[in-house]
């Protein structure tokens, strides 16, 4: 049986990962994301002024969850789903790609909402959009995963590196038009936040993979990817999980998941499961192989 569990009625259970997150390379989360083509212009990092501090670096909730969907949908990609992914950006999320008869799925929904047939609208949703609109979300619905905005944590370091400004139609270089790129130096520290509400285990697990490539520097954050930028690796991970249908073990919400069991690694604390440390880690890969494993019609 099938949980719906894009539902917004429903609490089942909540998962929230607490990292630092560490550059290991120079980071670049920029302002904009377009390179410049006249110059000299300094292309300065995306800065917050927080508790009456100085201006500080930080990694906006936004491009994490970009980078994980765009990672989410390479692995997804693998499965070969029913419901295939679609591509996520603005205009072509399931809601605007998928149709239903000769209707959007989009206004397949919410026309069943202006009749007052709600709990039909979202059972139209679950069934048509691709697992990445009902985790990370779509147009009228909110997705089920959270990324807070990362801020620094303790000292941090400036740089800068001088770029050429290339016309990108021609690849010709302007001359003498360079322009100052600003980075934040390796070793600064970020608090990352990620929380999950009503996962099945293999969509936490799918998460839980992207983690691990994070962790391990084969996917990049920020900006100047290709010049070697943007690799972290996530300390003193804390996994917290409530669960809230009772019991040690997070049961499968749908036909195709697999229970975890969770009581041999975390301990209780406030009447939350929490793993510290390795026992994080090792909790976090007992969902990744519920998603390795995981066979989507
Ligand atoms: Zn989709």
């Amino acid at each position: 049986m099938n949980v719906y569990w894009t539902s917004g009625r429903l609490l089942l259970r909540e998962v929230v990962f607490e990292a630092e997150m560490v550059n290991t390379a120079p980071l670049r989360v920029g302002v904009g994301r377009t390179a410049p083509l006249k110059a000299p212009v300094d292309l300065a990092v995306i800065r917050i002024r927080r508790n009456g501090n100085a201006e500080e670096p930080y990694v906006p909730g936004s491009s994490l969850k970009g980078v994980f969907r765009t990672n989410a949908e390479l692995l997804l990609r693998f499965k070969r789903p029913r419901v295939a992914p679609c591509s996520g950006l603005s205009k072509n999320t399931c809601m605007n790609v998928k149709t239903i008869g000769d209707k959007k799925l989009m206004d397949a929904v919410q026309d069943l909402q202006q009749e007052g047939k709600s709990e039909d609208a979202m059972k139209l949703f679950f069934e048509n959009a691709c697992l990445l609109c009902k985790v990370f979300g779509a147009p009228s619905y909110a997705g089920r995963v959270v990324f807070q905005d990362a801020y620094v944590k303790g000292p941090f370091r400036l740089g800068f590196r001088t770029g050429i400004a290339i016309d990108r139609r021609t690849g010709a270089v302007f001359e003498r038009q360079l322009y100052q790129v600003e980075y934040v130096e390796p070793g600064a520290r970020f608090g990352l936040v990620v929380s999950a509400r009503n996962l099945p285990n293999y969509a936490i697990g799918l998460l839980a993979r992207v983690l691990f490539m994070l962790h391990q520097g084969e996917i990049r954050i920020g900006g100047f990817k290709t010049r070697g930028f943007g690799t972290v690796r996530l300390e003193s991970p804390i996994l917290r999980v409530k669960n809230y249908a009772g019991g040690q073990d997070l049961e499968p919400l749908e036909d195709v998941d697999a229970p975890v069991r969770l009581g041999d690694i975390f301990s209780v604390e406030d009447g939350q499961h929490v793993a510290r440390g390795d026992r994080a880690w090792e909790a976090l890969r007992r969902f990744a192989e519920v998603w390795d494993a995981v066979k989507l019609s």
